[in-house]
């Protein structure tokens, strides 16, 4: 198990769209098992493959500790009508936050490690993590859509 590098925005791999994982080999296990890690290290709630150079469509979410999502191939099947609106960041933006405007409550389609499909319905913050790191997927950054705090804001809000 390994610690990854984390790309910042810049990086021309975060813009690219990310390729479905067609088999669960021995590299894909160790690669959620590394982004396991990255991600905690890193103290964050969710990761995508992306993120780490490695154009696979992979995302770990984990907005509750000890409560890992691993999403092979993950899809978004529903939306809800109700949208939120709250603050996002993320690992490739340091020290930036922005709201966005997102559904309230999603259901994702993805593979478990063992190759078994699963859907999740997610609310409020775990929706918020899905629709976000499925974007990665496709090389999309919450902040082209958001509206992004000024420093002077951020101080505020976080001292
Ligand atoms: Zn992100």
């Amino acid at each position: 198990m390994a610690v990854l590098k984390i790309l910042k925005d810049g990086d021309e791999l975060l813009r690219k769209k990310s390729r479905e994982v067609t088999e669960i080999t021995p590299r894909v296990l160790t690669l959620l098992d590394d982004m396991k890690d990255t991600l905690h290290k890193a103290n964050g709630a969710g990761l995508a493959a992306p993120q780490v150079g490695v154009l696979r469509r992979i995302v770990l979410i984990e907005v509750e500790d000890g409560k890992l999502y691993e999403m092979i191939n993950p899809e978004i099947i529903e939306r809800s009508e109700e949208l939120q609106h709250e603050l996002e960041g993320c690992l490739s933006i340091p020290g930036r936050w922005g709201y966005t405007e997102r559904p309230k409550t999603v259901t994702v389609r993805a593979m478990d490690r063992n190759g078994k499909y699963y859907t999740l319905t997610g609310t409020d913050l775990l929706a918020r993590a899905i629709c976000h790191e499925t974007d990665h997927l496709d090389g999309i950054l919450y902040s082209d859509h958001a509206r992004m705090l000024s420093k002077k804001e951020a101080d505020e809000l976080f001292g």
